[in-house]
């Protein structure tokens, strides 16, 4: 097993809900470049764990995903879930995988039909899967999923369209809509980035609380650190389609040890940004293009360690793998040839 493919943090000690190894996504790109979407990523997720997936835009965070959900076909890897390697499923058997992982994209407003009812779109997967046979079993299915996203009173938010209801309801919706089939893993796709701040910090909450009450997983795509802190008991750190830091929450915050880590840190401590949720440069130098990644470590070119050190020869040539990072947390690994909080 590759230092990559190593099972890091509490998953290592139990069952994994999710288990994905060595995931490649590459799709042809622009005048027969590969574009390197996902370039070899494998990481667990324990039950009743939240794990973030963060970076920038491009960094593959989507796309793998969509790669758990098969919207997206991987080129190679495996996405271990309930026994079955969801990366080779087809037909019937994929779709009864569906029901065990279920997704919250990032718009509450275009995820919704706005000509159905909130009863129509929990309802959806009880009918899609054939479960709950009877009208009055799928009613009452729909009112518990209601209940358990905090849209009360159900019966009447049944009722109401998307147009009657505030983005954080209709994220609610989505989120019951996820629930209503009681998944062990729910992969959320930014499911807070559009949202204003208020109505951000009550979808958090009701996360958390759904992993506490009923031991739900996530697999939590964010770009931003500060939010993936605040959720998530580990945090894996993408940058042009590979991890390049994953630990637990608090040992990646408080002592990164990758230089493109610390710069997303230091993104996330910009009050106004978070406030605005522009989209922002994280290091200056050349946007990452998955169909150019660099030789080396695919992150020199905007590396500022690198610049600090004398530009070393390792970081132009040798492409760095997971290992243990200086903090000896659980789990917390790194791939950079000279981490942060060690000498030099
Ligand atoms: Fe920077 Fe070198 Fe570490 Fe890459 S290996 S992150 S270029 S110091």
């Amino acid at each position: 097993m590759s230092a990559d493919a190593r099972p890091v943090g509490p998953a290592a000690t139990r069952e994994p809900v999710l288990s994905v190894r060595d995931l490649v996504v590459h799709f042809a790109g622009r005048r027969k470049t590969t574009v390197r979407a996902v370039d070899g990523v494998s990481f667990d997720i324990a039950p009743a764990e939240i794990l973030a997936l963060v970076g920038e835009s491009g960094c593959g965070k989507s796309t793998i995903a969509l790669s758990v959900m098969r919207l997206i076909e991987p080129t190679s890897g495996t996405i271990l879930a309930g026994g079955e390697d969801l990366a080779r499923l087809r037909g019937r058997r994929l779709r009864r995988a569906r029901e065990r992982v279920q997704m919250i994209f990032q718009d509450p407003f275009g995820s919704l039909n706005a000509r159905r009812s909130v009863y129509d779109t929990v309802v959806e997967p009880l009918v899609i899967h054939g479960i709950a046979s009877s009208k009055e079993e799928r009613r009452q299915r729909v009112n518990e999923a209601l209940e358990l996203a905090h849209l009360t009173p159900p019966e009447r938010l049944a009722q109401s369209y998307p147009h009657e209801l505030s983005g954080g309801q209709r994220q609610r919706v989505a989120i019951a809509s996820a629930m209503v089939l009681r998944p062990p893993l729910v992969v959320a796709d930014e499911p807070v980035s559009m949202l204003d701040v208020s109505a951000r910090a009550g979808i958090l909450r009701l996360m958390m609380d759904l992993r506490d009450r009923l031991g739900t997983s996530y697999l939590f795509i964010t770009h931003d650190l500060a939010t993936a802190w605040v959720v998530a008991d580990r945090i894996a750190v993408l940058y042009l389609g590979r991890v390049v830091e994953i630990g637990r929450s608090t040992d990646v915050v408080a002592a990164p040890a990758h230089p493109y880590t610390r710069a997303l840190l230091e993104v996330s401590a910009d009050e106004e940004r978070l406030s605005t949720d522009e989209p922002v440069a994280v290091l200056p130098g050349e946007a990452p293009s998955a169909a150019r990644v660099p030789p080396g470590c695919r992150f020199h070119p905007r590396c500022p360690r690198y610049v600090a050190l004398g530009e070393p020869e390792a970081c132009r040539v040798a492409d760095p793998t997971l290992g243990p990072a200086p903090t000896a947390g659980e789990g917390h690994q790194v791939a950079c040839h000279f981490p942060l909080g060690e000498n030099p």
